[in-house]
């Protein structure tokens, strides 16, 4: 019996009103929200993260996060451990657009809504996809990039497959160079798709080109972490800076290289503005709210709620009025490597 009490004082919490004592059961009242990440490697996710925590918290609920390590295995293990701390709705960033349908369907299973946070999850009906408007993605990094080599020899390395963003930042920069491309402006020397999105495979694909002797003349990476492994290379082989590349996620390395000079833009992506969002948005369905999302997104069977957001492109140009404006990264830190 002591025990039992001792169990319930412990899961309540003390709060004085006026002079009265009173006892509020925290753990049965809280919304409890699941967050599983298929990766914490690049910079933004650890935005992401803290982001997505802190205002979940300070919206009243409780939090539990998992991050899979690009692991798809892990990844469905790790959503069912969360849907087995009874959270009321899970926001999935998946590893894999088609192996994550698994997480969905147990989720489902479980009566958890599911949020599908700036990757999609195909064919899975989840009940909200929130991210950035990844086609503008692909369209402004080549709006800056014919801007610059209107013509030549263009290398592309794309994110993985395993990412939809991966299809959609093509899909955008397909629409603006396929003019120039079917006119022979522009020739793609090669075009890859980095597994993971490991850095030191854009490195190994561009060193390769750059050895047997062909020409880069621009670069198309599929986000900062790819451009960062291309530059590297061009440095290697004495052209970092004459190349131009471009990028995404706005990482505080490339905004050092856009203002060095070895990368030419970002896009950047607000990411406090997603997380914010998505973190209202996991509240309200937790408490069976509708969301009052208009626009659709087909995920390969079902057309789902989509609430997208802008990206901004970034170059040296608007870099203080845009990523040090918004205190994403303090002018100090941007221009530390700069005499
Ligand atoms: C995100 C990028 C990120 C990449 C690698 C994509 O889905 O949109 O911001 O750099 O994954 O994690």
């Amino acid at each position: 019996m002591l025990f039992i009490a001792v169990m319930i004082l412990a899961a309540c919490s003390y709060s004085s009103i006026g002079n009265e004592i009173s006892v509020m059961e925290e753990e049965g009242d809280r919304i409890r929200v699941g967050i599983s990440l298929g990766t914490l490697k690049e910079e933004r996710w650890l935005k992401d993260r803290d982001i997505l925590m802190a205002k979940l918290k300070d919206l009243g609920a409780e939090v539990f996060v998992k991050n899979a390590n690009n692991d798809d295995e892990d990844q469905l293990k790790q959503v069912r451990y969360l849907l087995d701390q009874k959270i009321d709705v899970l926001i999935l960033v998946p590893n894999d657009l088609q192996k994550a349908s698994a997480a969905v369907q147990l989720a489902k299973k479980y009566g958890v809504k599911v949020i599908s946070y700036d990757r999609l999850v195909t064919r899975s009906n989840v009940d909200l996809y929130i991210s950035f408007d990844n086609i503008k993605v692909g369209r402004l990094m080549a709006e800056w990039l014919i801007k610059k080599a209107p013509k030549g020899n263009y290398l592309i390395i794309n994110g993985a497959t395993s990412d939809h963003n991966t299809k959609m930042i093509k899909e955008g920069y397909d629409s603006i160079l396929r003019e120039k491309v079917e006119r022979g402006d522009i020739k793609i020397v090669a075009e890859e798709w980095a597994p993971d999105w490991m850095t030191e495979y854009a490195f190994k694909v561009t060193d390769e080109i750059l050895q047997s002797g062909r020409r880069i003349d621009a670069a198309i990476a599929g986000n900062d972490s790819l451009a960062g492994g291309i530059i590297e290379a061009l440095a290697e082989h004495r052209l970092a800076g004459r190349v131009p590349v471009v990028g995404q996620d706005a990482d505080l390395a490339a905004c050092q290289r856009i203002v060095e000079g070895t990368q030419l833009m970002t896009v950047y992506k607000p990411i406090d503005k997603l997380a914010e969002k998505a973190a209202e948005m996991a509240i309200r369905l937790a408490r069976g709210e509708p969301l009052d999302i208009r626009k659709t997104i087909f995920d390969g069977r079902y057309y789902v709620p989509y609430y997208v957001l802008e990206p901004v492109g970034v170059d040296k140009s608007n870099i203080e009025d845009t990523v040090i404006r918004d205190g994403f990264h303090s002018s100090q830190d941007v221009y530390r490597n700069l005499p």
